[in-house]
């Protein structure tokens, strides 16, 4: 039985965006043992799903420092693998795939990387779905839809949390916002708009706001709660960790988003999204977006920058109105009959 590794990427949306690629692997050998290598984000967002196998778990702190690519190295030496799939482009993660020992090593080309590796795949030439450019190591064109599963202790969880709601008179249908961005300020809407916008939606669809986010994204979500509150709005900020997130996201009717993990997750689960895109280029994560309704403003010239902070005055963002922005969530909202689709295994 062959046992093959892949290396997940950090990000969560590009976690998401490779599940299409496990999937892949399942069907080309229905033998073989899956291992999936990542941060306990990862472990998360992965798990209940029948594609991966075993999932080895990297630590924070195994991650960091100059000895990353050792102690990682250990990891996946436990593993046995015969073959190592490296999604993400760094030169740490290909070394740690070496020092292993695993015979082979498939990832993209990329200056001294490349010596690491045993079968290269060429270099990203311009922007393009991440599904489609993680289906490539195993030599498809095209990659199916993302797939996540929420697991029966997620689902427990989200019940536990829907009841403490309850308890405070917030019930659904609920309106999810995730308002964050790990990847910059670049990508956040400005939360005085967003809480216009929230609250703009809420009137015009009867839907409750909630709120997701990291825990570094408290500060964030609690700006936009007080300004939510003092136009008479509540939309709490609910503390729920990734796999609980999956089990809510699942009872929410639509989740209006930056372009940021959540988005991929509600698309995963097929919770319809709107999303702002403002420094970032869609054609990236231009995948499961079958019930996604982008918001971008084309007339913005600098844009996209994929700058982590922006420079000027974030028009790009600015410039779309939070009326814009309740209107899509109301025309989703109008378009889609609210079904639960949670999937429990
Ligand atoms: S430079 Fe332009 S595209 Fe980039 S974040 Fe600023 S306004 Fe947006």
């Amino acid at each position: 039985m062959k046992r093959i590794a892949v290396r997940l990427p950090n990000p969560i949306g590009d976690v998401v965006a490779a599940t299409p690629l496990l999937r892949l692997l399942r069907a080309d050998d229905s033998e073989a043992r899956i291992l999936a290598v990542g941060g306990p984000a990862a472990q998360e967002i992965l798990a209940g799903l029948a594609t991966v196998d075993e999932f080895a778990l990297l630590e924070p702190h195994d991650r960091r420092g100059p000895l990353a690519p050792w102690r990682e190295a250990k990891v996946l030496r436990r593993l046995f693998a015969e073959e190592i799939l490296l999604l993400p482009n760094s030169f740490s993660s290909a070394l740690a795939a070496a020092l292993a020992g695993i015979p082979v090593r498939v990832g993209r080309r990329r200056g001294p990387r490349s010596l690491l590796l045993t079968r290269r795949l060429p270099p990203i030439r311009r922007p393009r779905p991440m599904t489609d450019l993680y289906a490539e190591f195993v030599g498809a064109d095209a990659a199916p839809p993302p797939e996540l599963r929420v697991t029966e202790h997620e689902e427990r969880l989200a019940r536990e949390t829907l009841e403490a709601l309850a308890g405070h008179d917030i019930r659904p249908p609920f309106l999810a916002v995730a308002p964050g961005a790990a990847f910059g300020p670049a990508k956040v809407y400005p939360p005085e708009m967003t809480a216009r916008a929230i609250c703009l939606a809420a009137e015009r669809t009867g839907l409750q706001p909630v709120l997701f986010g990291a825990p570094s994204e408290s500060p964030l979500a609690r700006r936009i709660e007080d300004r939510c509150r003092a136009a008479g709005c509540r939309a709490p900020f609910l503390h729920a960790s990734i796999g609980e997130m999956k089990a809510l996201l699942a009872h929410c009717r639509v989740l209006l988003s930056m372009d940021n993990g959540a988005r991929h997750v509600a698309a995963a689960l097929g919770v319809p999204q709107v999303v702002l895109f403002g420094a970032t280029d869609p054609a990236w994560s231009d995948f499961g977006t079958a019930r996604t309704t982008f918001l971008r403003r084309e007339e913005v010239e600098c844009s996209p920058c994929h700058r982590r902070v922006c420079p000027i005055d974030l028009r790009c963002l600015r410039r779309i109105e939070p009326a814009e922005v309740a209107d899509a969530v109301a025309r989703v909202v109008g378009h889609t009959g609210f079904e639960p689709v949670t999937s429990t295994v």
